[in-house]
Parts: structure tokens; C-alpha cells; sequence
């Protein structure tokens, strides 16, 4: 049993998978009113919000149903459709996408663009079809022009080109922007997106060619331990980056989807002063996996982008007492996990 903690404590139960062979996990509350369907369910962000509801966030009226590609591909209309027609959400956390590391994006700008379009048009126009009475999707920092002031703020979304390297994944994304505008003007949905910095923490993807920086490096210092030689770090470590934990985001998601009721989308970023560059995150990851080997950096490789240096000002008006986990302390949870689950981490 799973307890919630808020004006009461509440037994929720965990329904079993569905026996016609659904991934599906629901995380049901008593009097239930708000049945939240969460695409995106077995993912990084997803496996977040399944933990803080269950361990406490979630609230009696709220049924939680999380999904992934085994439920439905989200890329096909008619699997979409019949979803939304399985489940009848009334609110949906739209977290499915095709994600990946700078290295996965420099790869394969097409397959981005063109998946990552369907799913979202499928996801958002179920949604409407279906009734649904919120969406939160989530776009990136990444997405946002790459020749810009600093700090990007949620005004600057469509105001140039996203940087070359990501360019499928960004305009897809700041499509899903545009179709909250266009649901919200022409029927008066509430349809709204948030925008995290670069997310990391327990169940992320590990694959040291797709995943992201910090994974990816957790990964390889596993790996050097191993066999004791040296960490690559990919590119020159100057380029700059704001993390957020992933427990973090997901407390934050359901503050938005409960309280947050703009169509604009809010950045959901830790502050200004707590970016750090790619060589002191290789450090921190070094320190946190007790790593005493050398740290080389091939410069063969691209850098990406310099920094996307966020303001989360906005968010600091509505919720100026929020405590995000300081990153070391965050990266140790994360490697301690990646340890402990080393078999079966996705990778
Ligand atoms: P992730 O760990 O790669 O998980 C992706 C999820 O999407 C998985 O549950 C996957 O299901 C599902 N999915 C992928 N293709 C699908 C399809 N065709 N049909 C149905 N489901 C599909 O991603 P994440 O890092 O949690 O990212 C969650 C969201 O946050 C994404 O929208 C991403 O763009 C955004 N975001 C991520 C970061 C970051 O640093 N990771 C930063 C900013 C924004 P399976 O498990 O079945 O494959
Ligand atoms: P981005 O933040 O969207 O650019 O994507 P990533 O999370 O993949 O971070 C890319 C940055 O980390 C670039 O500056 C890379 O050169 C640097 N980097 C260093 N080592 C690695 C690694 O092992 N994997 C990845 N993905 N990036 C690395």
C-alpha cells in the first residue's frame, strides 16, 4: 500500500497491469474526481512523479495512470485514440517524446522532428476530441534560439533559430506551444506546457552514445572504475548547463498541473547562480562515485551549445519558497542508484 499525506492520509491502491498484456501502473485514490494519465509514464521524468505521488504528493481525489509505448505507440492516431478512449483522462502530464543526448540529436535531426510532431499532435488532439480539461506538456531549455540575450526567459521561445544541432527536436517542441495557443484561442482549452533545463536522476537513460551528459558520464566513470583507467569527457567541459533534479521536476509538474493556469509556458529552473560548466559536473560525478583517475577531454568532439542560461523568475513569483536538492547532493542520490541498479538500468 502506498500512502498519501495531505489533509488526510489516504490508502491508494496499485491496480495491477491490465491482463491484455498493458505496461500500464495506476496509482488510485480514494473519491476520485481527477484521473491524471501521464504519457511518458516509464521514463526518467515519468518514473519522478510516480515516485512523489506515491510517496506522499498525491491527494485523495486523484486516480494517477502512467503509461509507455506498450500501452499505445503515440506516434499512430488510432493507438492514441483508443487510449484516451481506454482511460477517459480528465487532466494529462504529456511527457512522451523521442529524447536524447546532443550526440543522439546530431545523429538523427529527421527522426526527431517527424516523431516527436506526430506524438504531440496525437497526444494534444485526443486530449481535445476526449474532453480533457488540462494538458502540461514539456518542452526544453534546449529549444530555445540559440543566438540570444541572456537570461532566456518564456517571452523568447519563437524568436530565431534553435541551435543547428538540435533542430528537429526544437521546432517540434515549440510546435507544441503553438497548438496550446491555437486549442486555447479556438475552443478555450487549457492546454499548457512547462519548460525544464537539462533533468537528470534514477531511472535515467544511461546509453552512453544517446543519453544525456550526466548520465552518460555516470555511466563511463562506472565503466573506468572498472577497468581503472581514465574518464573521456566528450568536448572541451566549458560549456555551461543549469540541472535540475528530476524529484525536484516532479514535485514542480504537480504544482502546475493543480495550481499553475496560464496557457504560457514557465520555465521550471533551478536559478542563474547554480549553473555549472561540464567539467565541474564530471568532477562532481568523480567525487560522488569515489573516481581517483584522471579526467581527459576529447576536444574532437562537439561542445554543443555554449550555455542556454535560464531565469526562473517567474517561477520564483509563484512559488518563492521552493527548495530545489543542491546538485552534489543530487548527483550522489543518482549515482548511488545507478550502483544499486546497475542490471537493469536503462543503458
Ligand atoms: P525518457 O526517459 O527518454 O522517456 C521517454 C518516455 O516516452 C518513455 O516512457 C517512452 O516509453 C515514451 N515514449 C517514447 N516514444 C513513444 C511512443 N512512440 N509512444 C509512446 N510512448 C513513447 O524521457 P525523459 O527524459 O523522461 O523526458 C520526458 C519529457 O521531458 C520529454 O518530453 C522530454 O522532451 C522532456 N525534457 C527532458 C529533458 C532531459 O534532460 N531528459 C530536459 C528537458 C525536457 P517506453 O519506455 O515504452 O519507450
Ligand atoms: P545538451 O545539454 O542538450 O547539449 O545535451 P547533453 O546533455 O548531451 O550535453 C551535451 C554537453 O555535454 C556537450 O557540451 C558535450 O560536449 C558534453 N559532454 C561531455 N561528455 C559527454 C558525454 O559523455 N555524453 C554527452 N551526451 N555529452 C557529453
Amino acid at each position: 500500500m502506498l500512502v498519501g499525506a495531505h489533509t488526510r492520509v489516504v490508502h491508494p491502491k496499485v491496480i495491477p497491469a491490465c491482463p491484455s498484456g498493458f505496461s500500464h501502473r495506476v496509482l488510485a485514490m480514494t473519491e476520485v474526481s481527477k484521473r491524471i494519465l501521464v504519457t511518458g509514464g516509464t521514463g526518467l521524468v515519468g518514473r519522478a512523479i510516480e515516485k512523489v505521488v506515491a510517496d506522499g504528493e498525491g491527494r485523495p481525489d486523484e486516480e494517477w495512470i502512467f503509461v509507455s509505448s506498450r500501452d499505445a505507440d503515440l506516434t499512430s492516431s488510432s493507438e492514441t485514440k483508443a487510449l484516451f478512449e481506454r482511460h477517459k483522462p480528465t487532466h494529462v502530464i504529456h511527457l512522451a517524446a523521442m529524447v536524447g543526448g546532443l550526440f543522439k540529436n546530431l545523429r538523427s535531426n529527421l527522426d526527431f522532428w517527424r516523431t516527436n510532431i506526430h506524438i504531440n499532435d496525437n497526444v494534444l488532439h485526443s486530449a481535445y476530441e476526449s474532453g480533457v480539461q488540462k494538458v502540461v506538456s514539456c518542452l526544453s531549455t534546449c529549444i530555445f534560439p540559440d543566438k540570444t540575450t541572456y537570461p532566456i526567459d518564456e517571452t523568447m521561445i519563437h524568436n530565431g533559430p534553435p541551435h543547428s544541432s538540435n533542430f528537429g527536436y526544437s521546432y517540434a517542441k515549440r510546435m507544441i506551444d503553438v497548438q496550446n495557443r491555437g486549442y486555447s484561442e479556438q475552443h478555450g482549452q487549457r492546454f499548457t506546457a512547462v519548460i525544464p533545463t537539462n533533468v537528470f536522476g534514477p531511472h535515467d537513460n544511461f546509453n552512453i552514445e544517446d543519453g544525456h551528459v550526466l548520465p552518460g558520464l555516470i555511466h563511463k566513470v562506472y565503466l573506468a572504475k572498472q577497468s581503472s583507467s581514465a574518464l573521456t569527457v566528450w568536448g572541451t567541459g566549458k560549456p555551461r548547463r543549469q540541472f535540475i533534479y528530476s524529484l525536484d521536476l516532479a514535485r514542480l509538474f504537480l504544482w502546475v498541473l493543480r495550481e499553475y493556469d496560464e496557457v504560457e509556458p514557465i520555465i521550471l529552473s533551478v536559478g542563474e547562480e547554480d549553473e555549472v560548466s561540464i567539467q565541474e559536473a564530471a568532477e562532481a560525478i568523480a567525487e560522488a562515485m569515489e573516481f581517483g583517475g584522471e579526467l581527459v577531454f576529447d576536444t574532437t568532439k562537439s561542445d554543443g551549445q555554449f550555455k542556454k542560461t535560464a531565469s526562473n523568475a517567474k517561477l520564483r513569483r509563484y512559488l518563492p519558497e521552493f527548495q530545489f536538492t543542491p546538485f552534489r547532493k543530487a548527483v550522489k542520490e543518482t549515482c548511488a542508484w545507478f550502483n544499486a541498479n546497475y542490471a537493469n538500468a536503462r543503458k
